[in-house]
């Protein structure tokens, strides 16, 4: 049955990137088999959890791992695991705060984004540090108190320039016997990602499955230390609570299992080649007068895969491209600053890339037309 046709739902290419809002990215044969096989048996849940848990992090050099149903999932597990500190009674009580509860969540100022809310759902508060130009040492080293749960970091390049370092983030807070959570949802590639940030120290680090991974939507990770890991199991989803919101299904959680191994075997040579050249067949069929064509070697949080900018110098072009695109069923990146549209060339397989090709030059010919 394919409803998208039966119910007359639009099919979209999306030559943007790993955005939710589009579906996220895609999932390969392998992936889907093995969660139809998932779905074909009944489990425990919880042995399920351990044993995956266990190979997931066996397959990337972590101590542990647990399966969510998503980033945002996993950093409001996280924060209820650091806010409960093993005790069952206060994890029962969130987001209530009972006497004894840690319910600060350290946060620097330049690090905050639309995921604060998947903290503050576990009853979190988050106190900031920092300002917009910088954050010193001594602006972590004098929050901590009784009250500190954890500090949570996020890997993103775009909230790295007045942060500290996140070696320097998990010394200090280690000192002060303070667990550190790394969001690193869309950090990859590198693959060594998936081990950097638990290598350097951090206690639980999530990531998103639904993106570079390309797991189901609806599925996410938690590596870190045995310690965490194990609370994430005793008291997160499915158990009831705070984050009985979180529970992800045995078909998704084989489904990234899946998806992990492919992506941590895959050959990550080939494939960095294989996006360069489709960054590098776009960029010289537009490198002609009137299109500025850039190659930028990263993507939007810097990871490490190449995008192409394209600009056509006239007042509002690239606004006009991106909406005629999208009336084509093609999702293109917009950056009004530089005036200029830009495409990822990680969510197209060949077909698409021909397609959004021959329709972008069309777009951008008649923009350049009206010169
Ligand atoms: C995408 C993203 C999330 C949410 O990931 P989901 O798997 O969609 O829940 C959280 N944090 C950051 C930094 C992200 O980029």
């Amino acid at each position: 049955m394919d409803i998208f046709e039966e119910l007359n739902i639009s099919r979209y290419i999306n030559a943007h990137d790993t955005y939710t809002v589009y579906g996220g990215s895609r999932m390969t044969d392998e992936t889907i088999e093995s969660m139809r096989m998932a779905s074909a048996s009944f489990v425990d849940m919880q042995e399920l959890q351990q044993k995956l848990g266990c190979a997931a992090a066996k397959l990337t050099h972590n101590e542990a791992a647990y399966f969510t149903n998503g980033a945002a999932g996993g950093l409001t597990t996280a924060a209820a695991i650091c806010m409960a500190k093993g005790s069952e009674y206060r994890f029962a009580r969130l987001p209530q705060i009972v006497p004894g509860t840690a319910s600060e969540i350290i946060q620097i100022h330049c690090q905050h984004n639309a995921y604060d809310k998947a903290v503050e759902a576990a009853g979190a508060r988050i106190i900031e540090i920092g300002d917009a130009d910088e954050t010193l040492e001594f602006d972590l080293e004098g929050v901590f108190s009784e009250r500190t749960a954890a500090v949570f970091y996020y890997a993103s390049m775009k909230y790295s320039q007045a942060a500290l370092p996140l070696r320097d983030v998990i010394r200090i807070a280690h000192s002060h016997g303070i667990p550190v959570v790394v969001d690193a949802a869309a950090q990859l590639p590198p693959v060594e990602n998936l081990w950097k940030f638990t290598d350097m120290g951090a206690d639980m680090v999530i990531f998103s499955g639904g993106k570079t991974l390309c797991g189901p939507q609806d599925s996410g990770l938690i590596f870190g230390k045995m310690k965490y890991i194990e609370d994430c199991i005793r008291f997160g989803a499915p158990v009831h609570g705070v984050c009985r919101g979180c529970k992800t299904s045995r078909e998704a959680m084989a489904g990234l299992y899946s998806a992990l191994k492919q992506y941590v075997e895959m050959n990550h040579r080939e494939n960095a080649h294989r996006l360069d050249e489709i960054v590098k067949i776009f960029a010289n069929s537009f490198r002609q007068c009137g299109v500025d064509t850039r190659i930028v070697p990263y993507g939007p949080v810097g990871q490490k895969y190449p995008r192409l900018f394209l600009s056509v110098k006239k007042q509002g072009a690239a606004q006009r491209i991106a909406k005629t695109m999208r009336e084509k069923h093609i999702y293109v990146g917009l950056d009004l600053d530089q005036n200029a549209i830009y495409l990822s060339p990680l969510n197209l397989n060949e077909a698409e890339q021909k397609t959004v090709l021959h329709e972008l030059k069309a777009v951008v010919e008649e923009e350049l037309c009206d010169m």
